[in-house]
């Protein structure tokens, strides 16, 4: 074993002649590459579907960015067989091999990081910068998870006298991953790659709206020579296929990460035992926020303005960790407002190939027709503050502008519903312990935040706010791996931080033996 040092991949910089022009020709390459199939994968074959899944350019809703397999629940339970016959000689391989793997993978990655990116500009609405770092991400979990493995095979040192002592891991068996589509490369490659490189094998389901960007990952991951049957690929619906994978006797781990609704569902259809199953699934489920900036009364403004545009309204707010509620103490209320109001309405909303694009669209009439409902709530229930207007932009693509409520009930709706959607709620408070009582009164604990100058107030929010990721005096998105392993509790989820050193073990069984010498 050699363990390696692990480097997050650097963000582009697009200000910069040369990755400014990498990237338009990237965009021009994809653009002339839309339309294509991508069938499922099972066992190394490519399995062509009679029904499939059209994916759609958010930003230009008649555009097709591609069409994929749709699987049926056959081909299901087919890739769960593939996993397990390819689970035997997958899980006796050398770890350090498995993680050679990842780096092969990364590296693919990393050669083709704007072409990538540029395919989730088009799939997923994604600005530029966002997308870039969601490459970026899938390059650092593959990194980071093939240096964690390499750290977890070191042998442990308990030998006494007559007694040789080990602790090491097996793989658990089958993974099924099922992925959302916010952050549809690096979430999917991050379960994918923490189930492989921990000798598991693996049926990836990605979701309905990403079934290109997973399809160019399953390519990649065909590439780098990793055995058929190790990584099987099952573009579907979830609703169909989805209880297939979960309730299937052969699968012992469900890596998920989407909605609340989904993740409980799973996690409650998975603890039911059959007498055809081994073993009790594990189950990781990563799941939704409502997540609060607090905004205390001697807080830097220029800080908490900026953090607070960039956590609520970042990809159109269609991140877990979004900022949702933003909670200000009466003495800088108004002119938080103020100068909230003021920025909000100067951001640019646009298609999302122009660069100049601060805000894209939301990712599909679903989503576009749920957040309008809860601005008609919001009209209703609390104060306008912004709402901002599209034009034209309406007619072409799944465009809201962003949205601010005042005067948010903390019990409503608005305050207390994830949206997924540019829309903040505002609410005034006299003190900073009602402030930290709002932030913590939500069924979810997954990011949440404080500007504030006081060192006290800063030390009772580490201790009392009930979130997975607390940011001090910073926006409250874009976790980084290694640096703020992520994930929540409470409803937000169950299961160690992905990007963390406690997440691999999750996919493995600890075996201790002890040989009496
Ligand atoms: P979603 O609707 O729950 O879908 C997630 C995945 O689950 C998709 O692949 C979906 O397939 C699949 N699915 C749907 N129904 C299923 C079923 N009955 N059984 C098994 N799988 C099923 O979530 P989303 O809209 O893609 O993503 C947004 C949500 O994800 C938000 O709540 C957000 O907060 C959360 N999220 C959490 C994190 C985190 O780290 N905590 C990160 C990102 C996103 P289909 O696409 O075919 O429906």
């Amino acid at each position: 074993n050699r363990p390696t040092i692990f480097f997050n991949e650097p963000l582009a910089d697009f200000s910069q002649d040369e990755q400014l022009e990498a990237m338009q020709e990237a965009l021009q390459l994809v653009e002339d590459s839309l339309g294509e199939e991508y069938p499922l994968l099972i066992n190394g074959k490519l399995i062509e579907t009679r029904a499939k899944l059209t994916s759609r350019n958010p930003s230009h809703k008649k555009q097709v960015v591609g069409t994929s397999g749709s699987a049926t629940k056959d081909h299901a339970v087919q890739a769960v067989e593939a996993a397990k016959r390819a689970f035997k000689s997958w899980s006796r391989m050398d770890p350090s091999l498995r993680a050679e793997y990842l780096e092969v993978i990364a590296s693919e990655m990393r050669g083709r990081r704007y072409e990538l990116a540029a395919w989730e500009v088009y799939e997923c609405g994604k600005p530029w910068a966002d997308a870039d770092a969601d490459v970026a991400e899938a390059i650092d979990f593959c990194m980071y998870y093939a240096d964690q493995m390499r750290q977890l095979t070191q042998p442990l040192n308990a030998d006494v006298d007559g007694e040789e002592n080990s602790y090491h891991y097996r793989a658990r068996g089958v993974a099924v991953v099922i992925a959302p589509w916010n952050f549809p490369l690096a979430i999917l490659c991050g379960m994918t790659a923490a189930a492989m490189v921990t000798g598991n094998t693996v049926v990836m389901k990605p979701a309905e709206q990403s079934p290109v960007i997973a399809a160019k990952f399953m390519q990649i991951i065909r590439d780098a020579g990793v055995p058929d049957g190790v990584v099987n690929f099952l573009p579907g619906v979830g609703e169909d296929v989805g209880p297939v994978l979960v309730n299937h006797p052969d699968v012992d781990i469900i890596a998920f990460t989407g909605s609340r609704a989904v993740g409980l569902q799973i996690n409650e259809s998975a603890a039911r035992t059959t007498p055809e199953q081994h073993s009790v699934r594990r189950v990781i489920s990563e799941m939704g926020g409502k997540n609060a900036i607090i905004v205390d009364d001697d807080a830097d403004l220029d800080e908490a303005v900026v953090g607070v545009i960039h956590s609520a309204f970042g990809y159109a707010g269609q991140k877990c960790s979004a900022c949702s509620r933003v909670i200000v103490l009466e003495p800088i209320y108004d002119r938080f407002i103020d100068r909230l109001k003021e920025a909000t309405e100067s951001l640019v909303v646009a298609a999302v190939e122009n660069p100049a694009a601060w805000m894209g669209p939301v990712i599909d009439e679903e989503s576009l027709n749920r957040i309008n409902d809860y601005i008609a709530i919001g009209n209703e229930e609390a104060k306008p503050l912004v709402a901002k207007e599209v034009g034209k932009l309406a007619g072409e693509g799944y465009f809201v502008g962003p949205h601010i409520f005042t005067d948010v009930d903390p019990g409503s709706r608005l305050a207390q519903h994830e949206i997924f959607g540019p829309v903040l709620a505002v609410m005034k408070v006299k003190t900073f312990e009602e402030a930290l009582d709002i932030a913590n009164n939500t069924e979810y604990a997954l990011t949440g935040g404080v500007f504030s100058r006081s060192p006290q107030r800063l030390a009772k929010a580490r201790a009392e706010m009930q979130v997975g990721n607390l940011y001090l005096n910073r926006g409250i998105t874009g976790a980084v791996v290694q640096r703020h392993p992520f994930g929540g509790y409470k409803m937000s989820g169950i299961g160690s931080k992905a990007g963390g050193r406690d997440y691999l073990t999750q996919f493995m069984i600890p075996v201790s033996v002890c040989e009496n010498t």
